[in-house]
């Protein structure tokens, strides 16, 4: 499913920031560190499934010998130990740990491994892993950027088929329910989530899509993603049934222009917050400040949420090859809601577009 990427460049280039930061070994279980780092993704299941990588040896992944078969050998990057249903891969994980001294484990990890680990391994302390798994993983190599402009090409033709559907009359579940059809349709491999919130709901930003009939003259959130060869896509264009009243063409107008102000403000040394800012700034000064009720975006890659977020108080100064989504939104309780959300890529200039439909208000049937 993974892309064939350099995964013994990404292991050597984690061992070096494993010297950096005085770590002895990275352990990594369930979640998308592992398969960042060996193309392998396991299932969150009772069954131990766990990469570990000393700073100072080769790299094995410690696998249940019935899901050893889906591991792909990638190069020299790891070795397969795969556990028998007798045998303990607690044991067999601590043995590999041997006398080191600093673990970074990955944060999904289940804590009923760590405690066994931790039985085991009195005299090595732990740490969270994501410190050092996101320096790598928020700089995407042009590969990276590749898959995840083909997974938003492929939500922008969703939205062009959209544009010829009938709102009106058909419930949010049915509409969600031919978003994740489209998605998969489109090329996706998974269509993880498809939010179509109408008339009040999509004042909710998080709204699930449920039995509510669309009616004419409502704003209507669609924001839907997926996976696509395991990299993820997230993007939101808000639609009308009728003619869009006064108050919600005069707040799309405003939300319009922030985001744009955000895309524009995106260049390598600038800080995630100051793009955060750029949209805030808009919506604030127009006097829907207190409708704009979450950060204005996040990371994206192999996890649909992942760092950077671009929020206030994130100083961390944007780099070529770094990934997020701009989703400022602008929510008025009991009325109407709307969001735009485009994934864009730091260029070395300035921004790198993925997403391109029209941002404009979709005017549907
Ligand atoms: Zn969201
Ligand atoms: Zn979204
Ligand atoms: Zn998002």
């Amino acid at each position: 499913m993974f892309p064939d990427f350099d995964y013994a460049a990404r292991l050597d280039r984690a061992r070096m920031l494993m010297t950096e930061r005085g770590i002895d070994v990275l352990m990594l279980s369930v979640g998308a560190d592992l398969p960042y780092f060996s193309g392998y993704e396991a299932m969150p299941l009772e069954r131990l499934t766990m990469l570990v990588v000393p700073r100072d040896g080769s790299a094995t992944m410690v696998v249940p010998r019935l899901e050893a078969p889906r591991v792909q050998l990638r190069g020299d990057a790891f070795v397969v130990r795969a556990w028998d249903e007798t045998e303990d891969p607690i044991e067999i994980a601590a043995n590999l740990v041997g006398t080191r001294s600093t673990a970074a484990l990955g944060d999904p990890t289940w804590s009923v491994f760590l405690l066994g680990l931790q039985q085991r391994l009195a005299h090595t302390s732990f740490v969270s892993a994501t410190g050092l798994t996101r320096e790598l993983r928020m700089r995407k190599e042009p590969e990276e950027v590749r898959w995840l402009r083909a997974a938003a090409e492929a939500t922008d033709r969703v939205v062009a088929r959209l544009d010829g559907q009938r709102f009106s009359g058909r419930t949010e579940r049915e509409l969600s329910r031919l978003v994740a059809d489209m998605t998969l349709e489109e090329g996706h491999d998974l269509a993880s989530f498809g939010i179509v919130a109408s008339g009040p709901n999509a004042a909710s930003p998080h709204h699930e899509a449920g039995d509510r009939v669309i009616g004419v003259g409502e704003t209507i959130v669609v924001d839907f993603g997926g996976r696509l060869r395991g990299y993820c896509s997230d993007t939101t264009r808000t639609f009308h049934t009728g003619t869009p009243s006064g108050p919600v063409a005069d707040a799309f107008s405003v939300l319009e222009a922030a985001q744009a102000a955000a895309r524009a403000a995106v260049a390598p040394g600038v800080s995630a917050e100051a793009v955060d800012r750029a949209a805030r700034r808009m919506i604030t000064d127009a006097g829907y400040g207190d409708r704009f009720i979450h950060r204005t975006g996040h990371g994206i890659g192999l996890e649909v949420h992942e760092h950077p977020y671009v929020v206030e108080g994130n100083r961390l100064p944007l780099e070529p090859g770094m990934a997020f989504s701009i989703e400022p939104g602008i929510y008025e309780p009991g009325s109407f809601g709307m969001r735009i959300e485009d994934i864009v890529v730091c260029g070395d200039a300035g921004v790198d577009e993925l997403n391109r439909s029209p941002r404009r208000l979709h005017l549907v049937d």
